[in-house]
């Protein structure tokens, strides 16, 4: 098997095998892109190594191989003693991790090679600094050095010398650095400094192996829904170098803004610094306009470049180069990650320049990117205390009490408060801190620095860079203009401007919930030009995703409010009404009644009187949605739900039987109560069981629907009903569901002399209903998958319980990436939705199928019930426009 791929022998899509990095750095070299060789050790090298605690014996011979030939196509040697090859070795998985693994530059500096650099480069100063930078970093990350320790030997260094910077530190302020650091690696590992150049590079390699498995890599992982078990690849790149003077220097650029995606190059410089200084935020960087002044030749380049690579791969990129003397290099690139607004803006724009198809567009959003389009803005209106103002780094608008460590902002998360993390800039350490916050300040860093790319990845509201701000984490404090703030003071961070208000700023809905609820029109009116540009995207790949799916979507609403909103969101139907809604609050006492009713005509005198209000609950919910299905489920929860607290009546009771004044009717009451508790009522009386043994509840609901459904029709309306039962096990649950239910709308009809044919469908909620399908289809003509009880019964996990407790040992250890609840188990429940599917259709062909649990608003289960062959999915009214757009990108 090849392990090692020279960048000139892979190219972009083999991203499995090469990493991400490796992938897109094979492709500049086709492309005859300016890249430093190197080559690739695979993913699949990785993995063995994760797998078998070694490296595969064929990989040292590879890479000693891919070695000799990078040597000779340089000429020059690793860690030679004069003008010295030098490498560096960078993790480069699959998907883009920021931060998250580990880099080593420098690779193949000793004792003697560093003579051999200052002599080769001129520049004695450089020759030590990049010697320090090889043991700092091969230090702490291979080694396991503290970096604490060389971080405080370089300040007391500088402390001597009396200077603020690094770059004020000379040749043998750095040369005896050099000694001091080599000294901190013996006591802290018992070992010398390796001077070996390629042990350098194999330990280098097998430590980027290493940190495929670090918590904060699993972390990162669980987050973004990326398996485990994919391993990172590792790039070996011939160094070049940005910090050889004035003239040399490194940044970042993008081909658009990825922050609001305005059309036009964007990018951060830093003259005379190595890449890892841009993007630690260690130093504020420059716009790139100032790199056309400080060397035009090296800014036409990039913009050549930047134009080239973009057309090649017809999407935003991001690209990290160094200028070395005059001349310039591309380190990588990658399709850039971008905010919301920006996705929405930059797919249209491209449709717009021909670059890319209307489909193509719609590939390139997502319906989650969409949802957060959706969050809540800060009220322009109203009025704001400015305390600072930083670059717009991840937009949003967060308010939270501030802390200063990512341990207070995880122990405060927990108790369910809001913070927001102030850092001076944030490093992968601060990971947990940073998903726990919500929103995101710092004092150092551009648009590109870690704090940035993580926040914009995780769509956290994030300001970077507020340089007014003195953060001084140890006493929890931060300082802008004069106004000191403690840890526990509340801030609001708009990402969207930059701007940092103090105290909570009132919210407003987004310009673009306007839009999906009042449309393009009213939206427009009074919006800036980018937001402007943001609604029409949106209206654009909404109208195109309609057009090209197959599936309907509907909108679990139980009210007509709830439905008319859901109508303008772009619902096509109520998929499911919940109607035990209907009987609390007010109305829980007439429940209460049937219930406890000593006799048939006593619960028949307290079903009566629901019968009005069902019929006007109906109506309004009807009149919403005239025209459109609306699916209307019978009582569905437990009945013991409906009375009152089993152990507040005990105490109730045992208070009055103190005092000897017992009330006949508590004790009537705390008997039923007893009578119907249950230990597992999920598992209990509820459902399509409830109907079957509290006579005369069903057929209440069912008179309701059929006399609302006449009142309409004979007032010139078209509703629609259809009614569903729930928790469906057996066939024969459901004829006797439809014998009572039919006669009951038949009766109806007869009497208010009109044509009512309400089709009658069940919930396939149970493992038994599922696998039963075919049985079931001959007294149902609709299915609705309730998958959250599905999930439940399947899995055998409660659904009130499970999420707060044992799932994030499992989503640890792998189990599972995401919880079953949230996405749909594809290979498990999904089975049975399939079989269910499939088996029912095979009884009833035109059977309609559908779904009504969380899972119909969720992006990636959307896509597996269209791959099923589902008609519709039903959601929440809000998620209604990411079902649309998930629906129309499942055809793709
Ligand atoms: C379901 O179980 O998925 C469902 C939609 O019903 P409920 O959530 O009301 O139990
Ligand atoms: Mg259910």
């Amino acid at each position: 098997t090849r392990l090692v791929f020279a960048f000139c022998e892979g190219d972009k899509d083999q991203k499995d095998l090469l990493g991400g990095k490796g992938a897109n750095l094979a492709e500049m070299t086709r492309l005859g892109l300016p890249v430093p060789p190197g080559f690739t050790i695979t993913t699949e090298a990785c993995r063995f190594y994760l797998e078998q605690g070694r490296e595969p014996d064929l990989l040292t011979v590879q890479v000693t191989t891919a070695l000799r030939r990078l040597e000779d196509e340089v000429g020059r040697r690793l860690g030679d003693a004069t003008d010295p090859l030098l490498v560096s070795v960078r993790s480069g998985a699959k998907h883009s991790m920021p931060g998250m693994m580990e880099t080593v530059l420098n690779v193949g500096l000793n004792d003697r090679s560093v003579l051999g650099l200052a002599d080769a480069s001129g520049d004695e100063r450089f020759a030590w600094d990049s010697y320090r930078r090889l043991i700092q970093m091969f230090g702490k990350t291979v080694l396991g050095v503290d970096g604490e320790a060389f971080g405080s030997a370089l300040e007391a260094a500088k402390l001597r010398k009396g200077v603020d910077s690094d770059i004020e530190l000379e040749a043998r302020d750095l040369q005896a650095l050099v000694a001091e650091f080599k000294q901190i690696v013996l006591v802290h590992t018992g070992e010398e400094f390796p001077q070996e150049p390629r042990r350098q590079l194999d330990l280098a390699t097998r430590s980027v192996f290493d940190s495929w498995n670090t918590h904060r890599a699993r972390l990162y992982r669980r987050r973004e829904r990326i398996p485990h078990d994919l391993g990172t690849a590792v790039n070996v790149c011939a160094m070049v170098f940005g910090n050889l003077g004035p003239t040399s220097g490194t940044g970042v650029c993008f081909t658009r803004d990825p922050a609001t995606g305005k059309k036009g190059v964007y990018g951060d410089y830093l003259a005379n610094a190595q890449g890892e200084d841009v993007v630690s935020g260690i130093r504020n960087t420059l716009p790139l306009d100032d790199l056309a002044r400080l060397d035009p030749d090296s800014y036409a380049e990039l913009t050549l470049i930047m134009r080239r690579l973009e057309t090649h791969y017809r999407d935003l990129c991001d690209i990290e180069f160094t200028v070395e003397r005059g001349k310039l290099w591309v380190l990588q690139t990658r399709v850039g990650k971008r905010t919301a607004a920006a996705a929405f803006r930059i797919a249209v724009q491209l449709v717009d320049e021909g670059l890319i198809t209307m489909d193509e567009a719609l590939e390139r959003v997502a319906g989650a990117q969409l949802a957060q389009l959706m969050f809540p803005q800060f009220d322009a209106g109203a009025e704001r205390n400015l305390w600072t103002r930083g670059m717009a780094a991840s937009p949003g608008a967060a308010v939270g009490r501030i802390v200063f460590d990512p341990a207070t902002a995880v122990a405060w998360h927990a108790r369910g408060e809001r913070v927001i993390l102030v850092r001076k800039e944030t490093n992968p350490e601060d990971l947990e801190g940073m998903i726990a916050a919500t929103g995101i300040l710092t004092s150092r860093g551009g648009k590109t620095s870690h704090a940035a790319v993580v926040a914009r990845g995780m769509g956290k509201t994030a300001v970077c860079g507020a340089e007014s701000v003195t953060v001084d984490a140890a006493r929890r404090v931060a300082v802008a203009g004069g106004r000191t703030l403690h840890e526990g003071d509340t801030l609001s961070l708009d990402g969207s401007t930059g701007e940092v208000f103090l105290g909570e700023l009132p919210v407003v809905p987004s310009p673009v919930v306007c839009y999906l609820e009042h449309g393009l029109e009213v939206a427009l009116a009074g919006v800036d030009e980018s937001t402007a540009e943001v609604i029409r995207a949106v209206d654009r790949l909404l109208a195109h995703a309609d057009r090209v799916r197959r599936m309907r979507v509907r909108a679990n609403a139980d009210t007509g409010a709830d439905a008319d909103r859901a109508r303008r969101m772009g619902a096509e139907g109520v998929g499911l009404c919940r109607t035990e809604h209907m009987f609390l609050g007010e109305r829980r006492p007439l429940i209460e009644r049937v219930v406890l009713a000593a006799d048939a005509e006593e619960r028949e005198a307290a079903l009566a009187e629901l019968v009005a209000p069902q019929i006007q609950d109906f109506v309004d919910l009807l009149t919403a949605m005239d025209g459109l299905p609306t699916t209307i489920r019978l009582l569905d929860p437990p009945l013991h739900e409906f009375l009152p607290d089993r152990a507040e009546l005990m105490v109730k009771a045992a208070v009055a039987r103190e005092r000897g004044e017992v009330d006949p009717n508590d004790v009537r009451l705390l008997a039923a109560v007893e009578r119907l508790h249950e230990s597992n009522p999920m598992l209990g009386l509820r459902g399509v069981r409830l109907g079957l043994t509290v006579p005369g509840l069903f057929a209440l609901q069912v008179r309701a629907i059929a006399q609302a459904t006449a009142q309409l029709r004979k007032a010139g309306g078209n509703p629609r009903p259809e009614i569903l039962v729930p928790l469906v096990g057996s066939v024969m649950e459901l004829h006797l569901v439809r014998d009572e239910a039919d006669s009951i709308v038949a009766e109806v009809a007869a009497s208010e002399c009109v044509d009512l044919a309400i089709p009658i469908g069940t919930m396939v909620e149970l493992p038994r209903a599922a696998l039963t399908a075919f049985r079931v289809a001959e007294a149902a003509e609709f299915f609705s998958f309730g998958t959250n009880d599905l999930t439940q019964t399947t899995w055998g996990f409660s659904r009130d319980d499970v999420e707060a407790g044992f799932f994030a040992a499992y989503l640890d250890k792998g189990v599972f990436t995401v919880s079953p609840f949230e996405t749909l188990d594809a290979s498990g429940v999904g089975r049975l939705v399939d079989i269910a599917t499939r088996e029912g259709r095979s009884t009833r062909p035109d059977l309609k199928v559908g779904v009504c649990g969380e899972h119909g608003g969720d992006p990636e289960s959307i896509h597996f019930f269209h791959s099923t062959g589902l008609d519709y999915v039903s959601c929440s009214p809000f998620r209604v426009p990411v079902a649309r757009l998930e629906a129309g990108r499942a055809m793709l």
